[in-house]
């Protein structure tokens, strides 16, 4: 072979132009390796699909003659770090040459950097031909404008692909029908059911436990649901089209015990694996649209485009405007530690045992499951924000870095001090009721701030607020918050903060 080729875990893109040709002189490689399962306890599921979903990527360019090695975890000649590997490869086969496609992760595009720089042979980097973005369009964007708007680049992510236009305005005359996105699931109403795969992953769950690596959560190792490969993929695609999407803005924020999915389209996996493309998820929603208005209503449809053209896209361009400082922002000097049950569901505070429950049952939690339950809570109870980036990091089965830390930290910690977010999102118990049929059966009582059974995020939300006057007091958004807060007798801010402090001096046993 001349050339040395690696691919990554997330780059299981077979649309990529490196695949136009079969080529005899060049060497594929993807690898198992430890610097990967380690660095933070992945769940079980995403470990096991991670692993799956490379090895049938391997099988699938060998069956298209391009010659890929596969490195498993325990195979002896497996020196368990992408450049170990490549150099005893670049050794083995006398390579000449050695490329990779930009790594989504800071930590892992350094690593390349440094090894390619002490290389003896020519290195070279390729687009992965994935997003729709350059890793610095956001920062072009910016430059110049005041503040990091995510509206206003989703709006220019709307203009420059012509994505619901009608001209030079947005289809319908809206950019946004956030308002009409926030009911909570009705008595009695039943979404589709999650369209769930049959996969055996047996042998990679072997792999992963006689080779010790600490995970978290639980899996059924002959039935793993998740999408593995581009077919199933696209399978789980159709099915949103079909079935979620004439409703999922209306229910994109409601919560249910009995529901772990709404009518989420749980494709986050198959598109940060890049099995596939944000392209051709909003092309398949837009042509859905287009060809059954009568369903499908633009609110449904926006509120999907706008997660992927605008929140993932902008995601990715924050990470890559502000990496590495980022990954240390702390703005509130939060510093507690993650109570323990965030790793177990056993907590009598019913949203964040089925939140938490769920997450560990199915590696997977929506949106507001993640952002107004588990994140909500770390957030006022005052987590130290590299203990919340760690949970999150690992749990979930699409987490990984560049879109794990931007919301983690930022939308949900507010620990960048308002990069990603105009205020922090709290909410206390009324929201959460708003939204979901969780309070119906919790220990605690929803409506009371104060008191033994109250809901702690009661006094938890006060209480956050009165802590970080000094920074949120002049934030325009909050102003109603403090003014609510300024009303109450003085007798009252007592008995909450009182009530607070309680909660948080016994995080581990709410
Ligand atoms: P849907 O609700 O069906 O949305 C469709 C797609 O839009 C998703 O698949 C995703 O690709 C994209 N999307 C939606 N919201 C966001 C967002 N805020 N940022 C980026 N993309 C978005 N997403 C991840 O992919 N990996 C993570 O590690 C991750 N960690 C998160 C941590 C926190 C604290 C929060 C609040 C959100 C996180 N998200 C993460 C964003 C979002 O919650 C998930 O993308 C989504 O829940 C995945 O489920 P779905 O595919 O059913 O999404
Ligand atoms: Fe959660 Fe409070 Fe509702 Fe219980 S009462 S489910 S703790 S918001």
């Amino acid at each position: 072979y001349k050339k040395l080729r690696l691919i990554l875990g997330d780059q299981l893109n077979q649309k990529h132009s490196w695949f136009a040709q079969a080529d005899q002189s060049i060497l594929y490689v993807l690898m198992e390796i430890r610097t990967e399962t380690d660095y933070v306890w992945h769940h079980i599921q995403k470990a096991c699909a991670f692993f799956a979903a490379m090895e049938g990527f391997a099988d699938l360019l060998n069956s298209r003659h391009h010659d890929t090695i596969y490195l498993k975890l325990d195979d002896p000649s497996n020196l368990q770090s992408f450049t170990a590997n490549c150099n005893a490869l670049i050794k083995k086969y006398q390579i000449e040459s050695f490329e990779y496609q930009l790594p989504d992760e800071y930590r892992v595009d350094e690593e390349l950097k440094t090894y390619c720089s002490a290389l003896n042979i020519p290195a070279q980097t390729c687009d992965t031909e994935h997003f729709y973005t350059t890793r610095d369009e956001l920062g072009t964007f910016f430059s110049g404008k005041k503040g990091l708007l995510m509206e206003n680049f989703y709006r220019e992510m709307r203009k420059k692909h012509n994505i619901l236009m009608d001209g030079k305005e947005p289809i319908a005359g809206k950019w946004n029908f956030d308002e009409d996105n926030r009911k909570k699931l009705p008595k009695n109403h039943h979404p589709y059911p999650p369209l769930l795969f049959t996969n055996t992953v047996q042998a990679q769950y072997h792999r992963i436990r006689n080779a010790g690596i600490e995970t978290i959560g639980s899996i059924d190792p002959q039935n793993l649901y998740w999408p593995l490969n581009r077919q199933q993929s696209l399978k789980l695609l159709s099915y949103f089209t079909e079935n979620c999407l004439p409703l999922f803005g209306t229910f994109q924020d409601a919560m249910h015990t009995d529901e772990w999915s709404v009518y989420h389209s749980r494709l986050s996996f198959s598109m940060n694996t890049k099995m596939l493309s944000p392209k051709e998820v909003v092309g398949a929603a837009v042509a859905a649209w287009e060809q059954n208005k009568k369903s499908i209503a633009i609110n449904q449809l926006e509120g999907f485009v706008r997660q992927i053209l605008g929140w993932r896209e902008y995601m990715r361009g924050i990470y890559w405007l502000k990496m590495p400082d980022y990954q240390k922002l702390n703005y509130f000097d939060h510093q507690r530690k993650l109570p323990d049950w965030y790793w177990t569901g056993k907590t009598k505070m019913n949203c964040l045992k089925h939140s938490i429950g769920q997450s560990l049952n199915h590696a997977y939690a929506h949106h507001i499951q993640r952002l107004m339950i588990t994140g909500n809570f770390a957030l006022l109870a005052g987590i130290n924000p590299d203990e919340v980036d760690f949970w999150y990091l690992g749990i979930y089965i699409d987490a990984i870095q560049w879109v794990e830390i931007t919301n983690t930290r930022g939308m949900s910690q507010y620990a960048d001090g308002g990069i990603t977010g105009s205020k922090p999102y709290t909410a206390s118990a009324n929201y959460i009721h708003k939204q979901s049929n969780y309070c119906d059966n919790c220990h605690y009582d929803r409506t009371k701030r104060t008191g033994e059974d109250a809901c702690p995020f009661n006094s938890l939300y006060w209480d956050f607020h009165d802590r970080h006057r000094a920074k949120l007091g002049n934030n325009i958004r909050l102003s109603m918050v403090y003014r609510l807060w300024d009303k109450m007798a003085p007798d009252d801010h007592e008995a909450t903060l009182l009530r607070a402090n309680f909660c948080l001096e016994n995080l581990e046993k709410l």
